[in-house]
């Protein structure tokens, strides 16, 4: 019985207690047949006119009862001779029946399938319940009887005392909200004459106090362990002007103006690293705003200090760029540029490691395998995490504890985190209250928009012929192929198969391949001609995703693109439309294409707006999906949703600041009714 809990992640009262209904059933009344309707799911007694079995194309038991209003049909599909030997019984014996379920259309009168029923006697008082009835959610080998029996004892027993409110009174009164203990016993057995709809819908106070009390308590625990980093220890990088050597250096070299957005959020990293605790902040900006340029000055930030400043991708190929970029900003200044993946040879991270550790690399680029153990830091200072959806907050917490430990007291980097999937504010508030976060809200100037293009599978012939000619007239293209994203080695054999067909039918063209199951060298090399124009044509899997940067890139075709979220589209699309001429992007969808996927393709197609697509994609696949690994605590909410209650959103935050500041031993009871162990963001 235990394991079959556990299932269930029930393991204590208290989770029994915070496992709600997600139906109810009217069980506290008898209604007259006459006065049902399809859909309506009702308590019936009548006397048991008929029991016959119909040998159709499956056998059907079918019974009647009739309560003088009129006459109920009821179908069984699945029954055993005791039960059909009790029902013929009850027809000569004249007995009637209550029978629970869902009322339907029938040919001749009503219907209803597979009710849960009981033969009783003709004048038997059938005791009706007093509340409405709770249907939990359920898991295999726990039936639902048996969670509501449970639920029940514990409901009955139960006393104010047992449930302690956490929420302070005076807070709970001003948002008119029940106190825990009368929540959770309405919730559990909501007295006959609630609205059932309201109840359904969660729109009652009793619900909606709960929500708001899980959605506070995802709200502590991310801001607590904000504060608690803030309370950390971090080189304060005071950027006099005789110390401003290399970010000017740098700045004069590049071949245009940041533009207001970069600066502005340059500015915001300033007025936080200047400070003697950690920076926690995250920069949103939408594909292409220019956040390697933003993340390259805040290394600089630190390096120009005496730091070092470290650089993590969640891919081989981005890293590989940024390694690139980076080296190509940093040695005319003399500075040197390590590079850490998990790729590397046993000898290449042999010499990288020590670099690391003895100081003479300032910047160091790398994959995931950056925070591991064996890596060891001269002095960093500044950890930059590109594309963080890609990464657990674990893992960015993993790389914090590299800081500074050869002084007596320890210091911490400070952390700058981006992202290209923008988030509509509420959200950003709840998703990313562990941060502060600033936005890059503009594009470098001279973008033309890219235009986006949907056509069926059908068509690509036409758009082959119209690659052909693009490339011809000395433009370059992605032809991206894409499958379901779990199987990366079909992704690659796609990918292969596609790049060999575009070889032989086009040996005009110079065309490249490049996919993740390739050696680190090969994609490197790949990479470069691409970027060179050697190649004029770059057939990819979807790792190009993430930060690719070849600005003459014009064209791009992604196959099967129906399959892919729309985030994840809007990344791929951004690789093009980085240059001053005019882009294409073509979405090539299977045939024939649902509504649901025609309607998420038109979005793409008539905005380039980041956040407007986001927005969208949200609302169609939740935060879980879309915000990646780091959200799973968001996803796992028990009964809040942050889309379905954003509204509560601003009153939550409100509250935190409030408890935070004047209740603190209200925080830690809240967290831990609500979060428990589970999080990652405690233990820091
Ligand atoms: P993302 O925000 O998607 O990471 P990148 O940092 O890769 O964007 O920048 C996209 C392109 O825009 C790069 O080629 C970069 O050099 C260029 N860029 C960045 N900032 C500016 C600017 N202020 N003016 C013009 N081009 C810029
Ligand atoms: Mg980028």
């Amino acid at each position: 019985m235990c394991e079959r809990f556990a299932r269930r992640s029930l393991y204590s009262l208290n989770d029994l207690l915070f496992h709600l209904p997600i139906h109810y059933q009217d069980k506290t009344c008898i209604v007259p047949i006459a006065s049902l309707r399809p859909g309506d799911n009702a308590l019936v007694k009548g006397e048991l006119t008929h029991c016959q079995i119909h040998q159709a194309r499956q056998t059907v038991l079918t019974c009647t009862i009739d309560d003088g209003s009129g006459i109920l049909l009821l179908r069984f599909f699945h029954f055993n001779k005791q039960q059909l030997a009790s029902l013929k019984r009850g027809v000569e014996q004249g007995k009637w029946l209550t029978s629970f379920g869902e009322i339907q259309y029938g040919r001749h009168t009503l219907q209803v399938t597979h009710p849960e029923y009981r033969i009783i006697d003709k004048n038997q008082i059938v005791q009706v319940a007093k509340t409405l009835t709770p249907v939990y959610p359920t898991t295999e080998g726990l039936s639902q009887q048996v969670l509501r029996n449970c639920i029940q004892q514990i409901i009955e027993k139960l006393t104010q005392q047992h449930i302690e409110d956490f929420l302070p009174r005076s807070i709970r009164q001003s948002l008119n909200y029940p106190s825990l203990f009368q929540a959770l016993i309405y919730l559990h057995s909501p007295p006959a004459d609630c609205s059932l709809f309201e109840l359904e819908e969660g729109r009652d106070p009793y619900r909606q106090s709960l929500i708001f009390e899980e959605l506070l308590a995802h709200q502590l625990s991310m801001k607590s362990s904000y504060q608690r980093q803030k309370q950390l220890h971090a080189f304060p990088l005071i950027q006099a002007t005789e110390k401003k050597h290399y970010s000017t250096l740098f700045l004069a070299q590049l071949s245009f103006n940041l533009t207001q957005a970069q600066q502005r959020v340059l500015d915001d990293i300033i007025l936080d690293i200047e400070k003697s605790s950690p920076m926690q902040r995250l920069v949103q900006g939408d594909v292409g705003s220019g956040k390697t340029v933003v993340a390259a000055m805040a290394a600089l930030f630190a390096i120009q200090h005496g730091f070092q400043a470290a650089l993590m991708a969640p891919t081989e190929l981005l890293a590989e760029q940024h390694r690139e970029n980076f080296q190509q900003w940093l040695q005319p200044l003399g500075l040197k540029v390590g590079w850490l993946s998990g790729k590397s040879t046993a000898k290449q991270r042999r010499e990288s490691l020590q670099q690391i550790a003895d100081g003479s690399v300032q910047m160091i680029i790398g994959t995931h395998a950056l925070f591991q153990d064996k890596v060891v830091f001269h002095q960093l200072a500044m950890v930059i995490i590109d594309e963080q959806h890609r990464f657990g907050v674990h893992q960015r917490l993993a790389l914090l504890q590299k800081g500074n430990a050869s002084v007596a007291v320890k210091n911490y980097p400070h952390q700058l985190i981006m992202t290209a999937t923008p988030i509509p504010r509420t959200l950003a508030m709840t998703a990313y209250a562990d941060l502060d976060c600033s936005i890059i809200d503009e594009l470098p100037p001279g973008r033309i928009a890219v235009e986006t293009v949907v056509l069926s599978e059908q068509r690509r012939d036409a758009v082959l012929e119209r690659v052909h000619l693009a490339c011809l007239d000395k433009r370059q293209a992605y032809w991206v192929c894409t499958l379901i994203e779990e199987s990366e080695v079909l992704q690659c054999q796609a990918a292969e198969k596609t790049y060999a067909a575009l070889v032989n039918r086009f040996p005009d063209l110079s065309i490249g391949l490049v996919h993740g199951r390739m050696k680190a060298d090969e994609k490197k090399s790949v990479m470069q001609a691409f970027k060179q124009a050697d190649l004029s044509l770059l057939v990819a899997t979807t790792v190009i995703e993430v930060g690719v940067d070849v600005p003459n890139a014009s064209l791009m075709i992604i196959e099967n693109a129906e399959r892919l979220g729309l985030s994840q589209l809007h990344q791929l699309r951004g690789r093009v439309g980085r240059g001053s001429q005019s882009s294409v992007c073509v979405l090539m969808h299977g045939h024939p294409l649902s509504k649901n996927g025609k309607s998420r393709l038109k979005t793409l197609r008539e905005t380039n707006d980041g956040f407007e697509v986001a927005r969208k994609d949200l609302a169609l696949r939740g935060p879980g999906e879309v915000l990646g690994t780091r959200q799973t605590g968001l996803a796992e909410m028990k009964i809040a949703d942050i889309i379905r209650d954003q509204q509560l959103i601003p009153k939550v935050n409100e509250t935190a600041q409030i408890l935070l500041n004047e209740y603190p031993d209200s925080v830690e009871a809240i967290i831990k009714r609500w979060i428990g162990q589970k999080t990652d963001y405690q233990n820091v």
